[in-house]
């Protein structure tokens, strides 16, 4: 889910940076290069048509010339004299005939110019527009005129294939450069810049006139592109400025939207995205790639009494204050984020378990001052990312990095812990074996009933005096087709957790309560037979009536049976379990405390309980360390059990010199591996 999450942010956040960069930068190419191209058009224009004018005024000189040529003795161009022209005629072979004026021509850099439109542009009838652009592109290859530079100062730049062009940057420097002061610029009255050059037109059959003419800028041109110059100016200007303050606002507001994004709501700090994206980022860096990583789950253990108790808003207050400082605790490269109601996902670095063991105790006892009136308590769930290195032991960049698995590993870690204090769990494979085992026992657990896969065994109790049977325990086994049989211990606790225990607990009275009464049917002398019944069962209210109806449906006398509590039982609600047990004795059912004395026995709730039966857990009777402690325990337990008029027996006895101790102290039975294994019904038939 938060890579999905991760996945569409990170594009939101190029797409949203990216499409205003590109869509800025597309509007202000479109707005420069339209006013470029206006203002390249406009000079285009001006300078063909400037040329075209020329050409007409050198033309008509050139048919003055040919006249005063034509008619010998006629004083036409000496009647120019006074106009200010100068030319030069050469022949076919550019030998010169005649100058007029003084000769700057530069002759030998000449060269052909197109001049679009240069002949007028007739409709000839019958013509299509096509025809016609045809034909006066021909038209203007063929009448293409040939134009010389001027020695002083030209701006036609020779070109390639005998033609020339109009150099327009240079035209542009000149302009540029008039203001200050290009000497060689003349200047007149109505136009401001005049560059000569020369153009040739041909005179009569042989001859040429080459004249010198000149490129004139007007001031009114000057001033339009003078304008034009400054509106792209003030465009691109504008363009790029409101290009700059919308990328600014853009990454501005891209910062603004990560920081709500990824911000914690409870703690103001980060969240757990932000934890996701910044960690995988700094365990593929280059430099991380040779140090080993912890990733931890810690969790506020109190939170939800401190809320209780207080309120949600102060729970909240506590987060910001544990959230700050683990951050307190940590370096560079390391982090922290709140996950979930009470839960932290921190990254730290570390060198060895030992270390880090330490570290996370030095940060819970920080941590468990955080309030001044309470002490709280944490559990930490640690996995740990090892250095990173190829099949050569040569360090390489982290690959296929899953912080989020790794924080999972820690939270089941951290599930293993239960104590009242704060604690620290590691994450190792082992768990993993025993999560699959967890799976198996879930997907398997109501066909493997419905098949009839669990079984009773029964293990025999004997008087240690008289080593006569008195009684039995039923045990669960489950006979699985795939996994051969598996004894109580591997999955009763998995039953307890996920509630299966009670349908268990109902199927081993069914079957020990039929067992019973087939055997009562076929002459056996039979001895109770005990059920251990769960704790989980404690809430039913009606539980001791589910039993009578289970055992009266078998029509069992209620004598053959017994019931056995767990000691952790006595632990939950008190007076809910007094009332179950009385009801039990009042329908004849034997009740008994199994395990007494393996954890916290309290002899409270043997003064409060009305029990037929302690049974003495094998725990009395292993690790004995021979200075005769543990003897005097179990015989004050027993003394204890008599004065409350409690029958005793004793679990988990293997040696006779433990079976004749308790017979000696007046043990009434003995249930353990020296007299009895538990056995198929089979074999405890052959017993009974
Ligand atoms: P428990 O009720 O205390 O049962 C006694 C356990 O001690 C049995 O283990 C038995 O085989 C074992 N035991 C008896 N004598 C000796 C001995 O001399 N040496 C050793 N090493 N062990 C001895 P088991 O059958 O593996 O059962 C384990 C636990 O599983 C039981 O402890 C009980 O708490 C639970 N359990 C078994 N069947 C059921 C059931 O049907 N319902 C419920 N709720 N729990 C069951
Ligand atoms: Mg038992
Ligand atoms: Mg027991």
């Amino acid at each position: 889910m938060a890579n999905i999450k991760e996945e569409k942010l990170r594009k939101l956040k190029y797409s949203y940076i990216g499409g205003s960069l590109v869509c800025g930068i597309i509007i202000g190419a479109i707005v420069i290069c339209t006013f470029v191209s206006m203002i390249a058009v406009f000079g285009l224009y001006i300078v063909d048509s400037k040329i075209r004018d020329e050409y007409e005024r050198v033309r008509s000189m050139a048919d003055i010339y040919q006249v005063s040529q034509d008619i010998p003795g006629n004083d036409l161009m000496n009647s120019l004299g006074n106009v200010s022209y100068e030319y030069i005629v050469v022949d076919d072979n550019r030998n010169i005939i005649e100058v007029h004026g003084n000769n700057t021509c530069d002759m030998e850099h000449g060269g052909r110019i197109d001049i679009l439109e240069f002949m007028d542009d007739e409709d000839v009838p019958g013509q299509d527009r096509q025809q016609r652009i045809e034909s006066m592109v021909e038209r203007t290859r063929d009448n293409a005129i040939t134009v010389y530079p001027d020695i002083d100062k030209s701006i036609i730049t020779p070109g390639t294939n005998g033609r020339v062009s109009v150099d327009l940057l240079k035209l542009r420097d000149i302009i540029m450069s008039y203001g200050e002061g290009g000497e060689s610029l003349s200047i007149g009255q109505n136009f401001i810049i005049k560059l000569p050059f020369w153009m040739e037109v041909p005179v009569g059959a042989n001859s040429h006139m080459i004249c010198k003419t000149y490129f004139n800028i007007y001031f009114r041109e000057l001033a339009i592109l003078g304008l034009l110059s400054v509106i792209v100016t003030v465009l691109t200007f504008v363009t790029g400025i409101f290009l700059l303050v919308y990328i600014i606002r853009a990454v501005s507001n891209r910062h603004k939207m990560s920081d709500i994004f990824f911000m914690d709501e409870t703690t103001g700090q980060h969240n757990w995205l932000w934890f996701l994206m910044n960690a995988e980022k700094e365990l593929a860096q280059k430099r991380s790639a040779d140090r080993n990583y912890a990733v931890l789950d810690v969790e506020f253990v109190n939170y939800r009494n401190f809320c209780v108790c207080h309120s949600v808003d102060e729970g909240g207050k506590m987060l910001r204050q544990i959230n700050d400082r683990i951050q307190g605790h940590l370096g560079k490269g390391e982090l922290v984020a709140h996950h979930s109601v009470s839960h932290f996902a921190v990254l730290t670095v570390c060198s060895d378990r030992n270390g880090l063991e330490a570290r996370i105790r030095g940060i819970i006892g920080d941590l468990e001052h955080v309030s001044e009136d309470h002490k709280f308590y944490y559990w930490v769930g640690v996995d740990t990312i090892p250095e990173s290195r190829d099949e050569k032991g040569k360090v390489v960049r982290r690959k296929n990095i899953d912080v989020e698995k790794a924080f999972n590993n820690a939270g089941a870690a951290r599930a293993t812990l239960s104590v009242e204090n704060s604690d620290i769990a590691f994450f190792d494979e082992k768990m993993v074996e025993e999560q699959r085992w967890i799976d198996v026992i879930n997907e398997n657990q109501l066909r493997a009933l419905e098949n009839e896969e669990f079984v009773v065994y029964y293990q025999p109790k004997y008087d240690p005096r008289t080593e006569e049977l008195k009684g039995a325990e039923a045990l669960i086994r489950w006979m699985s087709p795939q996994n051969g049989m598996i004894s109580p211990g591997r999955f009763i606790p998995i039953f307890e957790k996920n509630g299966f225990i009670t349908c268990i607990d109902h199927y081993m009275l069914d079957h020990v309560a039929r067992d019973q009464r087939r055997w009562l049917d076929n002459g056996f002398k039979c001895v109770p037979v005990s059920v251990n019944v769960s704790r989980a069962h404690f809430i039913e209210a009606d539980l001791a009536e589910q039993i009578k109806d289970i055992v009266d449906a078998a029509g069992t006398p209620h004598d053959l049976i017994e019931i056995e509590l767990t000691e952790s039982a006595f632990f939950d609600d008190k007076n809910a379990l007094i009332s179950i047990i009385r009801k039990l004795k009042e329908y004849g059912f034997t009740v008994s405390m199994d395990d007494f004395g393996s954890g916290y026995s309290s002899l409270n709730s043997l003064k409060e309980m009305p029990l037929d039966v302690l049974k003495l857990d094998a725990d009395f009777f292993r690790n004995d360390e021979g200075d005769g402690r543990g003897q005097i325990v179990v015989s004050e337990a027993i003394r204890l059990a008599k004065n409350l008029n409690m029958r005793t027996v004793a679990e988990g006895v293997e040696e006779k010199s433990q079976v004749d101790f308790l017979a000696e102290q007046g043990c009434d039975m003995i249930q353990g591996f020296y007299f009895a294994k538990p056995m198929p019904k089979e074999e405890y038939e052959l017993k009974m």
